[in-house]
């Protein structure tokens, strides 16, 4: 059984599911095959399904939604986890991701960071971006230029 629990946590490994991602629960799991890889997951009730959880952890051959064991092969990928802000590169403050409203920015439904001067920053922002990850990326990335 050894080997085949280790070939499954290869596959969830690359599986493409991560800690802080949104998934949705597909279907519960019963099969018996499924059963061989001999992990206790809870998933024989089908009061999850359909519905979208943040990935709590990822270990022993299970996802963690809610505090509940699940196989990954059940669960599929609604939203990436966003990546971490770095500090500003100019004055080291904590940034903070805005929608374009917040600066009064002619562009709708965008985003930035911003090194706020609410917030004791030095007031730099990365481009406007069409989503959060992006701004997020441009802002990482000019943290590293
Ligand atoms: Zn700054």
């Amino acid at each position: 059984m050894k080997d085949l629990r280790e070939a499954y946590q290869l596959m969830q490994d690359n599986c493409g599911i991560k800690v802080g991602d949104t998934v949705r629960v597909l279907r519960i799991s019963t099969k018996k095959e499924e059963k061989t890889y001999g992990a206790t997951w809870v998933t024989q009730t089908t009061k999850f399904i359909g519905k979208e959880y943040l990935v709590e952890g990822m270990y022993n051959g299970a996802v963690i939604l809610a505090g509940v064991r699940f196989p990954f092969f059940v669960l599929e990928k609604i939203k990436d986890a966003e990546p971490e802000l770095k500090p500003c590169p100019f004055c080291g403050e904590k940034p903070e991701l805005l929608p374009s409203e917040a600066l009064n920015a002619k562009w709708h439904n965008q985003f930035t960071v911003c090194c706020s001067i609410n917030a004791n920053g030095c007031g730099s922002t990365s481009r406007y971006a069409d989503s959060k990850q992006e701004a997020i990326k441009a802002w990482n990335k000019r943290v590293s230029v």
